[in-house]
């Protein structure tokens, strides 16, 4: 049997291994389609008889050959790429939810997916109870009913940088009969693979550490595998009855372990299109070369900034898991001992206006609506994403008027440090 390759090896190689003559490289096919000899080789790719390419909106080999190392990375049967991490999270519930269902989530998520899970799929018939990832086993399950069909939460949170028990929502997860769905685009599989926590789906939006210099919008949705569908068949028709649209083919049976995703292209994608372009799958390519490097290098210098922010004060208050005395402490060390991600979030004492006057003294430190790329930068949502909000509002929607989130990049720390220094010194 061959030796299962480590993190490092995994990021640099897996996905593309040229044969004989071919390129080193990962080669970009931008191509939208692909020749056959005769009409029965097409048909049978129709009929999904056969593996091969025929369309790009179905799949490409650039795109599939970095959803492979993806999959190898997070240590899943299988992985397909999306055009965003917002149609990630969306293909990864819809593809076993319909008008109808319901899924439970925790609060404390991304607020694009807290917008598409609340507003959007509400509008398509599926409801969704947030729950506070806090709360006791019992009382999250209290939020399940009978036509549940999935758990969901991130490993880190963005902005509130809380780390999620995995543990225990796979537990509560499973318990009813439903998979977890655990967003890790922080941590990314480098710091922690909630496959080895009971995760069932992984979603990522790759956008942000993976391509890690914020060149392409991308996500991609990982299966472990390990979820029995077939146990479960009455919850999961979408999978375990036969497909109308597939001459009554069906999934679990036809697929096994690879059923979910095979139903996530062959319908989702097929009906719904948001792949990523091949040239953007190369550009995250390259970004997932480095992975491994860049990683640990954002943990060391956030834990660096803050520690320096949690000792000035000036400062209020610092979130970062890294922290001691940060309420996501232990889990982290159990989820991530080798630390979280580079995002923290802080409030200066004072007012919006004090975090204004802060953010506009910075010079190293950019003002841009992004995270997780190799340059540090700062967002103020009370200013920029939540700024038609009032204080009271902000305060609802769990996010404090003050909250700065500092996304601490791979530059040398101490200038990062000088930056925040000089700026904290003009209040
Ligand atoms: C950015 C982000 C998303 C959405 O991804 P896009 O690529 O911007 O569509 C989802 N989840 C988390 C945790 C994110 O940070």
């Amino acid at each position: 049997m061959e030796q299962k390759q480590r993190m490092a090896t995994l990021c640099v190689q897996a996905g593309w291994t040229p044969k004989n003559g071919e390129p080193r490289v990962l080669p970009i096919v931008q191509s939208t389609t692909f020749k056959y000899d005769n009409t029965e080789e097409m048909a049978d790719l129709f009929d999904l008889k056969k593996e091969g390419y025929f369309y790009t909106r179905l799949q490409n080999p650039t795109n599939d050959a970095v959803a492979a190392k993806i999959a190898a990375l997070e240590g899943g049967v299988g992985a397909v790429l999306t055009s965003s991490g917002q149609a990630a999270t969306f293909y990864a519930v819809f593809n076993i939810c319909e008008a109808g269902d319901h899924i439970v989530a925790s609060s404390e998520i991304y607020g694009g997916t807290y917008n598409l899970f609340g507003v959007t799929l509400k509008k398509l018939g599926i409801e969704c109870t947030f729950v506070s990832q806090d709360a006791s086993e019992e009382d999250i399950g209290h939020a399940f009913r009978p036509n549940t069909k999935a758990l969901f939460g991130e490993t880190v949170s963005n902005p509130g940088c809380k780390v999620l028990d995995i543990e225990k929502f796979a537990r509560i997860a499973h318990s009813h009969g439903v998979p977890l769905i655990v967003d890790n685009t922080f941590p990314t599989p480098v710091n922690c693979r909630p496959f080895e926590w009971g995760a069932d789906i992984v979603t990522h939006s790759t956008t942000k550490y993976m391509d890690g210099h914020a060149t392409q919008v991308g996500g991609c949705v990982v299966d472990s595998g390990n979820f029995d569908w077939e146990a479960q068949a009455d919850k999961f028709p979408g999978l375990c009855t036969p497909d109308a649209s597939y001459h009554g083919l069906t999934y679990t049976k036809a697929f096994g372990k690879a059923a979910y995703l095979t139903k996530l292209v062959a319908q989702l994608m097929r009906d719904l299109g948001s792949i990523p372009s091949p040239h953007n799958a190369f550009l995250l390519n390259l970004g997932l070369e480095t992975l491994h490097l860049r990683v640990p290098r954002h943990c060391e210098n956030a834990q660096r900034v803050a520690e320096f922010l949690a000792a000035d004060e000036r400062v209020a208050w610092v979130r970062y898991s890294g922290l001691p005395g940060d309420e996501s402490h232990a889990l982290a060390q159990k989820y991530l001992p080798q630390g979280s991600c580079g995002v923290l979030s802080f409030g200066l004492k004072g007012d919006r206006a004090t975090a204004v006057r802060f953010m506009d003294a910075l010079r190293l430190v950019a003002i841009v609506t992004h995270v997780a790329d190799a340059r540090t930068c700062v967002l103020h949502p009370a200013s920029h994403t939540h700024r038609q909000l009032s204080d009271e509002q902000l305060r609802e929607a769990g996010v404090a008027p003050d909250l700065i989130r500092l996304s601490v990049g791979i530059e040398d720390v101490e200038d990062i440090l000088d930056d925040i220094r000089q700026a904290l010194d003009k209040l």
